[in-house]
């Protein structure tokens, strides 16, 4: 069975697939690690993004494995665990702008579909539901409102002793949103098919619970 989530950046995708995940007995598979790891080989290689044939040669020398260990996704370059590198704010801003580019999106495919084919996955994205899994028992889309979703991220941000600007952080999410809905190749949007979740008022329990409710239903 294959459960798809998608939905802009902070709505809580990653947090609540993964905990949906653990109750139902799927692999959790989180894609935007996968275009975080590429952009972190493409700003440590000062890889020209705009320059097609460098892309396209740095794509070549790129190899992403995922483990699973204890149900935890790990995401390697090469040898290299960077699970933990790729959560900064400069890695997920060049993902963004990186994941738009067709040589990008096209690497990651089958990569993603391979996974989803041998496994029961709930996988979270862009566009799970609307282009790599179209076949998905279960999609939902997942959203909050832009000022729920600055407030969670500056309040996760405070917790690590960081000193963060929640209009700056607002700014950012605005900027994501618009480059992962405006792009032309598989843009962030609801599939048709896809229940509609909006957590700006809800706890990650309920959330949770909704999806597993929702999967046990169509199993
Ligand atoms: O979900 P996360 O914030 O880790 O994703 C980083 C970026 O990767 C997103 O802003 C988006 O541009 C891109 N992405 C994508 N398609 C996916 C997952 C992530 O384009 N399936």
């Amino acid at each position: 069975m294959n459960i798809a989530i998608d939905g802009p950046a902070g709505a809580g995708k990653s947090t609540i697939a993964r905990l949906a995940a653990k109750e139902l007995d799927f692999v959790y598979v989180d894609t935007g690690a996968m275009y975080r790891a590429i952009a972190l080989y493409l700003l440590d290689n000062d890889v020209d993004i705009n320059n097609e044939k460098a892309l396209v040669s740095a794509l070549q020398q790129i190899h992403i494995n995922i483990v699973y260990e204890s149900g935890v996704q790990h995401v390697f370059l090469d040898l290299q665990d960077v699970s933990t590198e790729i959560r900064s704010e400069k890695v997920g801003n060049m993902a963004s702008k990186s994941s738009a580019l067709a040589p990008v999106r096209e690497k990651l495919l089958d990569l993603q579909r391979d996974i989803a084919a041998k496994n029961n996955v709930i996988m979270d994205g862009r566009d799970i539901g609307t282009n790599i899994l179209p076949n998905a028992e279960l999609k939902i889309y997942l959203t909050a409102s832009v000022d729920v979703r600055a407030k969670r991220r500056y309040d996760e941000l405070i917790i690590h002793g960081e000193n963060p600007d929640l209009e700056e952080i607002k700014k950012g999410i605005e900027t994501r949103d618009y480059q992962d809905m405006n792009r032309d190749i598989a843009p962030l949007k609801q599939a048709e098919d896809a229940v509609l979740i909006d957590s700006s008022d809800m706890t990650i329990a309920e959330v949770v619970d909704e999806i597993v409710k929702l999967a046990n239903e169509r199993k």
